[in-house]
């Protein structure tokens, strides 16, 4: 393999950009992370840490990291606005098939955050915030990154790029990969309370999507708050989603209380299901939000895009230290693509068309068949196997 240059340059300095540089630090591989912004970004997506993405980043110790800072929440539930309660699963079912039976509620922003400073330990890692990166090229033997920054522009040499650049990648664009699917037109809110949730209202868990016509919503508690998720009908601008008004109407229409509630996060989000045509552009490869983008309903993106950073970032270590020939980084493609398609795309649009679903018989069928999922153990374990991405990592090799 040609190494000119002896380093992997990554651009994107999120949750998938710094765990690969993370793991490929640890593998001996010097690695160079170019990030736009100044300092870690308060991004309120990901909060959800699925069981098997904690098994895999165990070794390395993120996994006891986010633990630790972390809710574990073992039950999980499906509700419907009117009828309350449909269905409670028990994560614990998963005990002989994970390590961490439960999902685990941990913002990716303080995974960022763990991160950064242990990157800085380890000799060989440069994390360059302030980097914006303009242009990505690659040739038969390297890769070249132009970035702007305070100082005016810089360029950076290496044997290899990951874009870990998120859904509007950059190096996407730079390398022609076309990014098909389409793009919600309703928005999805994000609005933090410390409100405690459970004293109030009857049965929930920490983990509740609830089903609804008109205004569905996931209520999640986290550590130190809950969150809602909810649509913002496509005719309000986001600008008005997220006024206190609006904020206050959308928490009190999801449980009534005589004071306003404190508000102390709100975010807007515009949705897609997107998947790239190809993950590799010969020594380019794309990982996480920059390779597929999809809803957050059920939890799955980010944790798809820790699974690209471990097939990845395993397979260039294998052929950095000579343990495998460069036919290893063919395999990444295949490994991860079909799951963006089949686990994470497929699966985030069906649970939207489950909480949003608007006919009266089909919803009335849908809520049957969540009742028959949970009263079936053997149902509800292949279930479980399906929504916690274990079965996934099974099916693409990742996880015995
Ligand atoms: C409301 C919501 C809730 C979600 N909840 C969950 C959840 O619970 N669980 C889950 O698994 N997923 C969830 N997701 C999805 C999850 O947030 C994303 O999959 C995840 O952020 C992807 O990480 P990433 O590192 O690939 O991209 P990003 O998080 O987008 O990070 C990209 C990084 O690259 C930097 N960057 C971009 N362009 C450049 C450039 N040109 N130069 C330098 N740096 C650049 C950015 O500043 C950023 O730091 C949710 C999404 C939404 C919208």
């Amino acid at each position: 393999m040609i190494r000119k240059h002896d380093r992997v340059l990554i651009v994107g300095g999120g949750p998938v950009g710094s765990v690969a540089g993370f793991l490929l630090a640890r593998a001996g591989i010097p690695v160079t992370i170019l990030e736009r912004a100044d300092d870690i970004v308060l991004d309120y997506r990901a909060s959800t840490i699925q069981p098997p993405t904690l098994d895999l980043l165990e070794e390395c110790g993120a996994a006891q990291a986010m633990v630790d800072m972390g809710l574990i929440c073992p039950l999980m539930q499906y509700r419907d606005r009117q009828q309350g309660k449909i269905v409670e699963f028990d994560m614990g079912a998963l005990r002989n098939d994970t390590r961490h039976p439960y999902r685990l509620q941990c913002e990716q922003f303080k995974l960022v955050g763990w991160l950064y400073p242990e990157l800085r330990k380890i000799p060989g890692v440069e994390l360059l915030l302030g980097h914006d990166v303009t242009e990505v090229t690659v040739t038969d033997d390297e890769v070249t990154v132009e970035a702007m920054t305070k100082a005016g522009p810089k360029t950076f040499k290496g044997d290899f790029v990951i874009a870990g650049d998120g859904g509007r990648s950059l190096t996407r664009k730079a390398m022609g990969i076309e990014f098909g699917g389409y793009t919600y037109p309703e928005h999805f809110l994000v609005a933090g309370t410390r409100y405690d949730f459970k004293a109030h209202m009857d049965d929930i868990c920490s983990v509740n999507y609830t089903a609804d016509p008109d205004a569905w919503y996931v209520l999640l508690e986290i550590p130190d708050m809950w969150r809602i998720v909810a649509p913002v009908d496509p005719a309000v601008e986001p600008d008005e989603a997220m006024q206190e008004s609006y904020l206050q109407n959308c928490l009190q229409n999801l449980q009534p209380r005589p004071e306003p509630y404190e508000i102390v996060v709100k975010a807007i989000y515009r949705v897609s299901q997107r998947v790239a045509d190809r993950y590799r552009q010969g020594r380019a490869f794309l990982a996480g939000d920059a390779a597929h983008i999809n809803n957050p309903l059920g939890g799955l993106g980010l944790n798809g895009g820790v699974h690209d950073a471990v097939s990845l970032t395993n397979r260039l270590a294998r052929v950095w230290h000579g343990a495998a020939s460069e036919s290893e980084l063919d395999g990444y493609e295949p490994q991860r693509r079909p799951e963006a398609v089949s686990a994470i795309l497929s699966q985030t649009a069906r649970n939207k068309k489950l909480l949003e679903e608007r006919d009266p018989t089909v919803r009335a069928r849908n809520l049957d068949e969540w009742r028959r999922l949970g009263a079936s153990p053997e149902a509800t374990y292949k279930h479980l196997l399906e929504t916690s991405m274990i079965a996934s990592l099974r099916r693409s090799g990742m996880l015995r």
